[in-house]
């Protein structure tokens, strides 16, 4: 008789966000009037940029010719988006990545989950709280955890970081030493990052502990200040302890296209052995590449037109980040983020728990977001609200916002 990965029965369920659904369906019920705006999903809204969409026309039309058709891409994706990203995303920034440690995949969250094939299920874990759920949740599925604790609203194994405003969100080298370190900058939820030099003490840490950072830089391309590194390859010695994760979901608007990619450099070895290798080596065996159009689409994000539409893009919703910094600091409440990232992390006022903000927002504004307790225990008592809407959603968002 066949016996089932039980880890899984350890996972909570998709709480979350199926109960926001539940909570909006059930009031837009009851309230067929209310225009209801949502600032919860971190999915993009604004169509890809020109250059993206004629390349993927044109790159169909070359896969009706049999002499420009193309089947399975390189396993390690196709040359010409590897070359771009080597040089636009780590030469020109002083980080010398080699086009053979580059993996294009569909995408980070794939990666973000699949990574934990190359690692045992006896290391010990740590992330950030809150924390983008991805990171847990897959390692609980792989047994790398203990059982969740519902009283204290955290998987036993793990090691929490907590990131509070108390902390200016900066995790902190945590007492217990882990092997695997998960970090996402700027970060999801919080909307906050930290500077190259306390990236570096990471850095620093995992070299002398022979810990691995598993570094989630989805929200690069919304960095607007000096200091913030937007590669960990950026910091000394991180390509001996550092394994970098990319999407072009949020720079590019590729959420529904689906492309991404992981930096394994060939210096990082545990025991001799490169992970590298290994990860060429599951790559290669559980994945048949990213579609070559989307490829080609993608290569387009790095020509001189195409950076400019993106920072086009990107600044749309940056501006959309700024209106509800700005709106709802000047009503009194308590923000961050929202500069190097598209989220914006508030503290609920009067000690409201999450949940109950997230209601009486619902209910009194017709405005929805995600409640902070849902990314991890310390993420209770805080809001997160996403710049992925439209301009004109997002003003009136903030101008009910003000009424409350
Ligand atoms: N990593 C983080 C931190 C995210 O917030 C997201 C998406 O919201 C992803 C990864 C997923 O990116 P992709 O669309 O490339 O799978």
């Amino acid at each position: 008789m066949y016996k089932i990965n039980d880890n899984y029965m350890k996972l909570q369920g998709s709480y979350l966000f199926s109960n926001i659904g539940k909570k909006v369906a059930q009031y837009k019920k009851e309230n067929p009037d209310k225009k209801v705006i949502s600032l919860g999903i971190g999915d993009v809204t604004q169509p890809l940029s020109p250059v993206v969409i004629e390349r993927l026309h044109s790159a169909v039309d070359e896969m009706s010719l049999r002499e420009t058709f193309k089947g399975y891409a390189p396993d390690l994706g196709y040359e010409f988006l590897r070359s771009a990203i080597a040089q636009y995303d780590y030469k020109s920034r002083g980080a010398d990545i080699d086009i053979d440690e580059i993996f294009i995949s569909d995408g980070a969250k794939s990666d973000c989950g699949n990574i934990g094939d190359i690692f045992s299920s006896d290391n010990r874990v740590a992330v950030c709280d809150p924390v983008y759920p991805v990171y847990v949740d897959t390692n609980v599925m792989a047994g790398r955890t203990g059982n969740y604790l519902p009283e204290k609203g955290l998987y036993e194994g793990v090691i929490y970081m907590p990131c509070t405003a108390e902390n200016g969100f900066v995790p902190e080298i945590p007492k217990e030493t882990p092997d695997i370190i998960y970090l996402c900058l700027p970060n999801n939820p919080t909307g906050t990052t930290i500077l190259k030099e306390e990236l570096q003490k990471w850095v620093d840490y995992a070299r002398k502990t022979g810990a691995v950072i598993l570094y989630d830089a989805a929200y690069e391309a919304y960095i607007s200040e000096d200091g913030v590194a937007h590669s960990i390859y950026e910091c000394d010695g991180a390509k001996e302890c550092a394994i970098e994760m990319r999407s072009f979901s949020k720079n590019a608007g590729f959420t529904g296209v689906r492309l991404g990619f992981t930096v394994v450099p060939k210096e990082l070895k545990c025991g001799g052995i490169s992970l590298n290798s290994l990860w060429a080596r599951r790559h290669g065996t559980k994945f048949n590449g990213a579609p070559y159009i989307v490829q080609a689409a993608g290569a387009m994000v790095y020509t001189p037109e195409g950076q400019q539409q993106i920072k086009e893009l990107t600044g749309y919703y940056m501006k959309n980040a700024a209106v509800i910094r700005d709106g709802l600091s000047a009503a009194g409440f308590e923000v961050y983020g929202g500069v190097n990232a598209p989220y914006i992390w508030m503290k609920t006022p009067d000690g409201m728990s999450s949940w109950d903000f997230f209601d009486r927002l619902l209910h009194d504004a017709n405005v929805v977001g995600t409640p902070g307790s849902g990314f991890g225990p310390s993420g209770e008592g805080y809001f997160r609200l996403t710049a992925f809407g439209t301009h004109e959603d997002t003003a009136e968002a903030v101008e009910r916002f003000r009424k409350l």
